[in-house]
């Protein structure tokens, strides 16, 4: 078996998720200082995905409030129960949203990271309007234009953004997962960049592989699943 990747931690007894979470928040520290970015404009998302309740308590225990889930249906046979033993919990939406879901989506979410297209702008701005209630909106980018990938098409941003505007939603950041097996810098630059010209503050990059490389390129939120909770089944 080849060795585990350093960010995957092994789920032995000796490291705790409190020692995990101290670690990553450590290298997101130093990342941030080699930048210079200021350390507070940086959010840690423990990704809880598939992980249940009581692998996620320990993690709030030690202090963190800001998870995300991929599913809605997950995230709301979850949460609830843990939000009522916990002040402060903040929850995202970092998977695929469902137009059909838009509304237990915004009822959940504090932050949605999967704005990608015309249909979910139509859903989540109604949504919104009956809920009284707007969580942060990231649109998702398809950063390395793959076939078959989530997220809306470069050449089509200013687009959604557009339709977004003009229906009365006001996304705040960009969010991407790049290709796989190589190196994420240029698309973490590249989101970045296509951020700025937008005018949009917020930046959701990096996960356990490459979180730290997101930091340096500007992340405000890091999605961290397995380099927290260990592999997924
Ligand atoms: C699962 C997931 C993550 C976390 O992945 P890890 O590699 O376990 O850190 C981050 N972002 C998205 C969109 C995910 O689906």
């Amino acid at each position: 078996m080849p060795p585990a990747p350093p960010s995957t931690p092994p789920a032995t007894s000796a490291d705790s998720p409190a020692a995990r979470l101290a670690a990553v928040q450590q290298r997101i520290a130093r990342a941030a200082k080699v930048a210079r970015h200021d350390l507070a404009d940086i959010a840690l998302i423990a990704v809880s995905k598939t992980h249940e309740a009581e692998a996620i308590r320990p993690l709030i225990a030690a202090g963190q409030r800001r998870f995300g889930e991929n599913r809605v249906q997950e995230a709301a046979a979850k949460w609830p129960a843990l939000r009522a033993e916990h002040d402060g919990i903040e929850l995202h939406l970092v998977g695929q949203l469902q137009s059909n879901k838009a509304d237990e989506a915004v009822a959940l979410f504090d932050a949605i990271h999967a704005l990608d297209r015309p249909s979910l702008v139509t859903a989540l701005a109604r949504a919104i309007d009956r809920a009284g209630r707007a969580p942060t909106l990231f649109v998702q980018v398809n950063i390395g234009d793959e076939p078959q990938k989530g997220g809306c098409a470069v050449a089509d941003l200013p687009g959604l953004l557009g339709e977004a505007r003009g229906a009365g939603l006001a996304p705040a950041g960009l969010m991407c997962v790049p290709p796989l097996g190589v190196e994420p810098a240029p698309y973490f630059a590249l989101l970045a960049k296509i951020a700025r010209d937008h005018g949009l503050p917020l930046l959701s990059m990096g996960m356990s592989d490459d979180f730290e490389t997101a930091v340096t390129l500007g992340a405000t939120h890091v999605r961290v699943g397995s380099a927290l909770f260990g592999p997924r089944a």
